[in-house]
């Protein structure tokens, strides 16, 4: 019976967004899986949309962020603890994408050695991450640092010996002890101090030779790191100035002898988003670690790492981008407002497809990124890596942000709230430009590659200028940027230009290859060409917006 002091029905609100299967509702995902080489995943990676779009996982997602980690320092009588305690909703998500191999899968032929790199691994492998990330994004953070961990680990054959199985396994596992009693590890890494982050040859942190040093030799670490995520990772790469120069090192939590290693964590950091991600900051009180490559060698030796990292950040902001859209386009399909659905009216329905383009973008440039980590003996991927990891990375994370302001619109005052998903999200997003090489320092990298990789250039370009094939704006577009690279001069305030029209350029090529018309003429027509604009839901009046939405997250 209803309530005689009932003041109100709650109607004509969009029900939850839950119990999707991520994989089968997104087409541009499927598409983009099957047209770079892992097709054969799609059965896996169905079953894996299902449980990412649960609402068992969405709920785990919400809890890991409503009850962020903490770190405690000392027990109840003073002495050292330094460990991380989270929600167990944390624990079920690393578990969820540790089962599922996303730590690790691309190195899976590792287990046998002379074996080749599975086909479409990388890609297989970033189709999960799209789909982990967003049921929830901060636990990737681990996820993401031990599968980039691996190449430079490689280079140190007996420490590859000891650490390459325990993270090759399935098992996620959480206990603080040393490494050699756990069934599965998980690696993070330390670069920035206080007074440098991007510019890590300023880093102060001083390493000593316990004996004769050199590769793979046992140092003593002493010094800080300003930021140092995930600190309940059972290892991490560090630099440190030994006395030949900035090196790298596998500095682990424990020692051989049982021991714990000497790593003061000083306090969490109280972030913007990424909450349920513990970031630290450390001191390294005499700690051992074992170098990794040469004295003096630590960028190249840990710039393989970071590689790997820039791929996750462009493949995450895709798929936060994705269920931002799909959150917005969900509401709109269930709100009425004067009498029409707002996915209906047409203003709305403009902003919708104006974003689903973007999502369509980035989810094409960062699939071709990862196929371009499964082809490395190739030419061609091998200078589509080398030149695209920058620009992707620069592209795809800068425009993450935006668009999750104007998906919150979508949903009005709700998409304001913190109980919501669209808050979240909005917080979240900025943070994948910032880490791993913030915006212009992808700018200067694709600089790098310019001054000293002509021939990358030049593959890169030609492959492109075949793609652009006889479409007017493409081929327009294309002319701008070949007249940005024969411009050197003014290069250096132009990266940023370049790097964005690089993108464009990439991301029109790919989808007028490969997406249904609407979707590509609406994407060139506005990004390569027509009138300039500032913000979402302008000149596209022309365009078939109805089918790019309903593509985007048919219903
Ligand atoms: C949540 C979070 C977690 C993190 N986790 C880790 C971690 O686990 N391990 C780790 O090592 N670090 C971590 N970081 C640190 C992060 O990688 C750095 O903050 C980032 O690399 C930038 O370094 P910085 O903060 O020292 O800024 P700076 O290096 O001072 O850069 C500031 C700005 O200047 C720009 N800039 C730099 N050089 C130039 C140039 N030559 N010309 C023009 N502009 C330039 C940059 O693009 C940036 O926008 C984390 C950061 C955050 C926010």
């Amino acid at each position: 019976m209803t309530s005689p002091f009932a003041t109100h029905e709650i109607f004509n609100q969009s029900p939850p967004l839950e119990d999707v299967n991520l994989f089968t509702s997104d087409l541009a995902l499927m598409e983009a899986v099957e047209r770079e080489g892992a097709a054969h995943a799609t059965r896996r990676l169905t079953d894996f949309g299902a449980v990412c779009g649960s609402s068992e996982a969405l709920q785990r997602g919400r809890l890991a962020n409503e009850y962020p980690p903490r770190l405690r320092s000392f027990d109840s009588k003073g002495r050292r603890l330094d460990t991380v305690e989270f929600h167990p909703a944390y624990h079920e998500l690393m578990q969820t994408s540790v089962a599922e191999g996303l730590h690790c899968s691309a190195w899976d032929h590792l287990a046998k050695p002379g074996t080749q790199p599975s086909p479409g691994a990388n890609v297989a492998r970033s189709a999960g991450t799209y789909m982990a990330i967003q049921m929830e994004a901060g636990h990737q953070c681990p996820i993401t640092m031990t599968n980039a961990a691996v190449p430079a680990l490689l280079l140190q054959p007996e420490l590859a010996k000891s650490w390459i199985p325990k993270i090759l396994t399935r098992t996620y596992d959480k206990e603080f002890k040393p490494s050699s009693e756990k069934a599965g590890v998980t690696l993070g890494m330390g670069m920035t101090e206080k007074q440098g982050g991007t510019d890590v040859r300023a880093n102060s942190t001083a390493a000593t030779p316990a004996g004769n040093g050199g590769p793979g030799a046992e140092y003593i670490i002493t010094g800080h790191k300003w930021f140092m995520s995930a600190p309940m990772c059972d290892a991490f790469l560090v630099l440190a100035q030994a006395p030949g120069g900035l090196s790298c090192f596998l500095m682990p939590r424990f020692l051989p002898d049982g021991n714990v290693n000497a790593l003061a964590f000083q306090r969490l950091k109280e972030k913007l988003g990424n909450r349920s991600n513990a970031s630290s900051e450390v001191e390294f009180q005499g700690a051992h670690a074992w170098m990794i490559g040469e004295e003096g060698r630590g960028v190249p030796t840990i710039i393989e790492m970071v590689t790997c990292t820039r791929l996750d950040c462009a493949v995450g902001t895709a798929g936060l981008m994705r269920l931002t859209l799909a959150n917005a386009i969900h509401h709109c399909r269930h709100r009425t407002v004067f009498q029409k659905k707002l996915v209906d009216q047409p203003l709305m329905n403009q902003v919708l497809a104006d974003l689903a383009l973007d999502v369509e973008a980035a989810t094409a440039l960062s699939f071709r990124l990862s196929r371009s980590f499964d082809r490395a003996s190739d030419p061609h991927a091998a200078a589509w890596r080398r030149l695209m990891t920058p620009v992707t990375k620069y592209w795809v994370c800068k425009i993450g942000p935006a668009l999750a302001y104007e998906a919150m619109e979508c949903l009005g005052g709700n998409g304001y709230v913190e109980e919501g998903l669209a808050a979240r999200l909005y917080r979240e997003l900025p943070l994948n430009a910032i880490w791993e090489g913030s915006g212009n320092v992808m700018a200067l990298d694709l600089l790098r590659v310019l001054q000293r990789d002509a021939e990358t250039v030049e593959i890169v370009m030609d492959g492109m200028t075949q793609a652009a094939g006889d479409d007017v704006h493409l081929k327009a577009h294309l002319e701008r940027v070949q007249g940005l690279l024969h411009e050197p001069r003014k290069l250096d305030r132009r990266a940023r230009d370049l790097a964005e029209a690089l993108a464009l350029l990439a991301a029109g090529t790919i989808l007028r290859a490969h997406a249904p018309a609407p979707v590509a003429d609406a994407f060139i027509g506005t990004r390569l060409s027509g009138p300039s604009r500032q913000t979402y839901g302008q000149g596209l009046d022309w365009a078939d917006t109805r089918v790019i939405v309903d593509r985007a997250y048919p219903e």
